[in-house]
């Protein structure tokens, strides 16, 4: 686990003023990573650092110029379109880069008038996926939206007994996963309408989002081998916002006996920015669980863990309907949640996907899953706040929701702070849903 270090002193101011902002999302303290290329150039997508409003550009010959040693590995291989390779240089590289990044990026760095070319100002960037990634793998992990959403789908039996021992997950599809600013149309499904005894093939009338942290695996391990909990974290580089887009209409009539299929393998949408675990050191929660509830299994049970297992990341989720666009007003929130609520951390997750020998690689992605808080306003899903689509959200606008309507557009945000310390923020993710039209 990383330990709180010079990187994240409170003190520490850059020379790129908009980073010394109070509220900005990318203080020095933070250092997230993206895929970046000027908006509409057709230069090559490499990698960046936020600062500020503005992206360092790691591919940037005056960066490489002032880098030695381990620090000028990482950043040769954050030239590269995606970050795999420097994710799978692993944490004495990422810890490498940070340092020099910090070092260089403070107000009293010798290299300020020679870094400034390398800077792009995040309103003139594009983004791309930050990893090619090869596997995805989408968790359940709040028991506050498992147990709601249980209710919903099997009033009797909410929560499977499996529940409280297995972090419960399904292998998704990495193939649809885009960055923030994906425009899908809803998807046609086979849905059963209420009351009929065949299903047939339509637009979803469900349509949801799901409030997600995302975690990239960074340094994998190999087939056959088993990552221990307490080495858990090594392997994990940083995380993200994450909407799985759902299809609940299509989930309900899919779901039994494997799990989701089509109802969520048709959008995903990610943050650009990584937030690496180093970054959130000053943001550790203990990991609790409750006394009543079973205990762990010794294999995902240990010190560090319930010291301070937990990321307390706040998440937000927002609504901009067509209108609300139209009229020039602003988004409306629909739920804040913390990360903190998780029933499984990060670490279970790793721990737990590797006790079979199942190898993950560097880019692989993970889903926390719906992040649900303990009570009903902070639900991650529409299916949630709405009751299974029974009690209609209102807008401000006079409209109302149960499911997403064409035009609408969900936007994350996310953010770290604890007194002592600067806060960070994980930017946001936006996508928004086009009408239906038959795949061509
Ligand atoms: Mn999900």
């Amino acid at each position: 686990m990383h330990a709180i270090n010079a990187t994240h002193d409170p003190s520490l101011r850059s020379w790129v003023g908009s980073a010394n902002r109070t509220g900005t999302d990318f203080p020095i303290q933070n250092l997230p990573f993206a895929v970046f290329r000027r908006s509409g150039s057709d230069e090559p997508f490499r990698g960046g650092v936020a600062l500020g409003d503005q992206i360092l550009d790691l591919g940037a010959a005056e960066l490489a110029g002032v880098a030695t040693g381990v620090a000028a590995e990482a950043l040769a291989a954050c030239a590269e379109p995606t970050l795999n390779s420097f994710m799978a240089m692993g944490n004495a590289a990422w810890s490498a880069l940070r340092k020099f990044l910090s070092e260089a990026l403070r107000a009293d760095s010798r290299f300020a008038a020679r870094l400034r070319p390398a800077f792009v100002p995040q309103k003139a960037a594009e983004y791309a996926l930050a990893a090619r990634i090869g596997d995805y793998t989408d968790f359940y992990a709040s028991i506050h939206h498992a147990t709601t959403v249980g209710k919903l789908f099997r009033p009797d039996n909410p929560l499977l007994p499996n529940y409280k021992w297995v972090p419960i997950g399904y292998h998704g599809r990495a193939s649809s996963i885009r960055v923030s600013g994906q425009d899908f149309q809803r998807p046609y499904g086979q849905v059963l309408p209420k009351g009929a005894d065949r299903p047939e093939l339509a637009p979803t009338a469900r349509l949801d989002y799901e409030l997600e942290v995302g975690v990239f695996i960074g340094a994998g391990n190999q087939l056959g081998s088993r990552v221990p909990l307490a080495e858990a974290e090594e392997h994990v580089f940083g995380v993200c916002l994450l909407n799985d887009w759902s299809a609940r209409d299509v989930q309900a009539w899919e779901y039994q006996p494997l799990g989701p299929f089509l109802a969520k393998n048709f959008a995903t949408t990610l943050s650009p920015w990584i937030v690496t675990l180093e970054a959130l050191a000053p943001f550790r929660a203990p990991w609790m669980r409750p006394a009543q509830d079973p205990q762990p299994l010794p294999y995902l049970d240990g010190a560090a863990l319930r010291t301070a297992g937990a990321l307390d990341i706040q998440l937000e989720a927002w609504l901009e309907t067509a209108r609300m666009r139209a009229q020039g007003l602003p988004p409306e929130r629909l739920s804040h949640s913390s990360f903190r609520d998780c029933y499984w951390s990060v670490s279970q997750l790793v721990a737990h996907h590797t006790v079979n020998g199942c190898n993950l690689e560097a880019g692989d992605l993970l889903g926390s899953g719906t992040q649900s808080g303990p009570t009903p306003e902070e639900a991650g899903s529409l299916l949630e706040l709405t009751d299974g689509g029974k009690r209609p959200i209102s807008l401000g606008t006079g409209e109302t929701r149960t499911f997403l309507a064409d035009g609408d557009r969900v936007v994350f945000r996310g953010w770290c702070e604890k007194a002592g310390y600067v806060r960070i923020g994980l930017g946001e993710v936006a996508g928004r849903v086009l009408p239906a039209a038959p795949p061509s």
